[in-house]
C-alpha cells in the first residue's frame, strides 16, 4: 500500500508545534508496519537541509507566481523516509517561521504558497510510483483533497487530518481566483466560508475521510465552540461515519528517559531514582532554590490563549506558598510572555521563565520536573502530557480533547487500582487550577501513592505502532480489496 503524506512541518527539520512531531513519526511507524509511506513537503530551508540524495525529477514551471518550481526526490537524513520536496525558492526559501514574516504577520502570499503545494501534491506521481492514498495534514494541505476530487476517477483515496481546527487558512474573496480552483468551488458546497475561501474547509469538504488527533476532539469539533463555525459540516461527516479520532503517539526514539542525551542522568520505570539528579542539575542551572523536596512543576508550550497559561499565572501564589517551584519554557503572545517574566521577577528562586524555543531545554524540563502543566482551553491531542507520562513527570491537565483521552485522574479509587496517571482539573477556571495544584502537591508528599502513579504513567502505552495500525485500518477501508495488501 502506497501512502503519500503532504505536510509543511517535519521534526526535526521544520517545527512550530505538534504537527511536526506527528509527520516526523507517523510515516516511519507506517513503514515499520509494511506500508510504502512517503512525504511530499514544501522546500522550506530546513526541509532542504534535511534532504539527502536529492535529485530533480519534475519541472512545474512558474505556477502560482513561483518563478520556478520543481520537485526533488530524496530521503530525510535522519529517518531515511523517502521525500519529495517542492523546490520553489520564490515562495518557500524564507528563513524563520514557515507561515509568518519577521513581524509575526502571515506572509501576504500564503494563499499562493499553499495553493501550489496542494495542486502539485494532488497530481504527483513519479515513474511507476503513484499513491493509493494521499494523506494531507492541516489547512496548509487543505487543497490537496479538493484537487483530487476534481480530477475524478480513477484516483487515489484522500484522507485529511485536522491537527488544530482553529487555524483555517482564510483567503479574502478577491484573492480566491488565485487559488486556481474552478470558480464553482467557491461555494457553500465547497471551499467558501462566510464569504472567504477556506483551506481548512476545502480539506473537510472534499476528502474521502477525515481524521483528527484524538477521539474526544473528534466529538468536540462537531459542536460549538470547538467547531469554530465548521461544526455543521463536521457533524454531517461524523454522522456518515467519515470522521474518526486517532490519538497521536510518542516517538520513543526521541522521547526516552533511558537514552535521552539531554539528561544528566538516565532512568526508566524499573530504575526511577536517577531522575532526582536531573532535578538537582536543573534547579542549579536555572537558579532555582536547591531543594530536592520541593515539588517542581514544568510547562513547555506555545504561549497563547488556547494553552491556559493565565490559569498558571493565577495559581502561582498558591503553588509557591505550598513550597512548589515552576520552570517554564515557551514563546508566543507578548502579553503572556510579559506576565510570566513578571512572575519570575517576583519569585527569583522559585520561578524560572525561559522565553524562546529550545528543544534541548524542553527535554531537560520534562526529564527533571515532578509535574507538567497542560491546562489548555482546548487541545486536539497534546503531546507534552504524553512526554510527561513517559518520563514519570505527572501531567496536570484540563479535561478537554486529547488530554481527557490520555490522562487518568488520581482519585482514591484510581490510585488504589493502579490506574491513575496524573491530575485532571474539574473545570477550566482558576479555582479548579488551585484545587488541582493542591491535589498534585498532596500526591507529591505521599511517596507511596506518588510512586504508584508514576509507575502507571511510565507504563502507559502511547507508542506510534498502535496509532499507525489505526491509520492502516482506515486506509484499507478506502481501497478496493485487491489493493489492500501492504
Ligand atoms: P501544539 O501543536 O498546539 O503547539 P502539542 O502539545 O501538540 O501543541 O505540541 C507541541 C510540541 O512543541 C511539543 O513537541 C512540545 O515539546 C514542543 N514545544 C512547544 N513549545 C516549545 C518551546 N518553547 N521549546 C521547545 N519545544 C516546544
Amino acid at each position: 500500500m502506497r501512502v503519500l503524506h503532504v505536510a509543511t512541518e517535519v521534526y526535526p527539520w521544520v517545527k512550530t508545534g505538534g504537527l511536526a512531531d506527528v509527520v516526523g513519526a507517523l510515516p516511519p511507524a507506517l513503514i515499520r508496519a509494511g506500508v510504502d509511506a512517503r512525504l511530499f513537503l514544501p522546500g522550506l530551508p530546513g526541509i532542504l537541509d534535511g534532504l539527502t540524495d536529492a535529485e530533480p525529477i519534475l519541472d512545474l514551471g512558474d505556477a502560482f507566481g513561483a518563478t520556478e518550481a520543481r520537485v526533488l526526490a530524496g530521503r530525510l537524513a535522519d529517518s531515511g523516509v523517502p521525500a519529495y520536496v517542492l523546490d520553489a525558492p520564490g515562495l518557500f526559501d524564507r528563513p524563520g517561521n514557515p507561515y509568518l514574516d519577521e513581524n509575526q504577520q502571515d506572509y501576504s502570499d500564503n494563499h499562493r504558497r499553499f495553493a501550489l503545494l496542494g495542486w502539485a501534491a494532488a497530481r504527483f506521481q513519479h515513474d511507476d510510483w503513484q499513491p493509493d492514498v494521499v494523506h494531507a495534514h492541516d489547512w496548509h494541505a487543505g487543497l490537496v483533497p479538493a484537487w483530487q476530487a476534481l480530477a475524478g476517477a480513477p484516483r487515489a483515496a484522500s484522507v485529511f487530518t485536522v491537527h488544530n481546527l482553529a487555524f483555517q487558512g482564510l483567503v479574502p474573496a478577491e484573492q480566491a481566483p488565485e487559488l486556481g480552483l474552478p470558480s464553482r468551488c467557491f461555494n457553500v458546497d465547497g471551499i467558501e466560508f462566510h464569504g472567504q475561501a477556506s483551506f481548512m474547509k476545502a480539506g473537510l469538504y472534499y476528502a474521502d475521510r477525515l481524521t483528527t488527533v484524538s477521539p474526544t476532539y473528534a466529538t468536540e469539533i462537531q459542536s460549538a465552540p470547538a467547531g469554530v463555525g465548521l461544526e455543521g459540516l463536521l457533524a454531517g461527516r461524523g454522522e456518515a461515519g467519515e470522521l474518526v479520532g486517532i490519538l497521536n503517539g510518542v516517538d520513543v526514539d526521541v522521547w526516552n528517559p533511558a537514552t535521552d542525551t539531554e539528561l544528566a542522568a538516565h532512568y526508566d520505570v524499573d530504575h526511577p531514582r536517577p531522575k532526582a539528579r536531573n532535578k538537582a542539575a536543573l534547579q542549579r542551572a536555572l537558579g532555582l532554590a536547591d531543594e530536592p523536596d520541593a515539588p517542581l512543576f514544568c510547562l513547555v508550550s506555545r504561549l497563547t490563549e488556547q494553552k491556559g497559561i493565565d490559569l498558571v499565572v493565577a495559581g502561582l501564589d498558591a503553588l509557591i506558598a505550598a513550597g512548589g517551584q515552576l520552570a517554564l519554557l515557551g514563546s508566543g503572545e507578548p502579553t503572556i510572555e510579559a506576565a510570566l517574566e513578571d512572575a519570575a521577577a517576583r519569585y527569583p528562586q522559585r520561578v524560572s521563565v525561559t522565553i524562546g524555543y529550545d528543544e534541548a531545554l524542553s527535554h531537560r524540563l520534562i526529564g527533571s520536573a515532578d509535574f507538567i502543566l497542560v491546562p489548555s482551553r482546548y487541545e486536539p491531542c497534546g503531546l507534552t502530557q504524553l512526554y510527561g507520562l513517559r518520563y514519570g513527570t505527572l501531567p496536570v491537565v484540563t479535561q478537554v480533547g486529547g488530554l481527557a483521552d490520555t490522562v487518568i485522574d488520581a482519585t482514591e479509587q484510581s490510585v488504589a487500582d493502579g490506574r491513575a496517571t496524573g491530575i485532571v482539573l474539574a473545570d477550566v477556571t482558576p479555582e479548579a487550577m488551585d484545587e488541582a495544584l493542591r491535589r498534585a502537591i498532596a500526591l507529591y508528599r505521599c511517596e507511596k501513592d506518588r510512586q504508584t502513579v508514576s509507575e502507571s504513567a511510565m507504563r502507559a502505552d502511547f507508542s506510534w505502532q498502535r496509532s499507525a495500525a489505526r491509520y492502516i485500518e482506515l486506509y484499507r477501508s478506502l481501497l478496493p480489496a485487491e489493493q489492500t495488501a501492504l
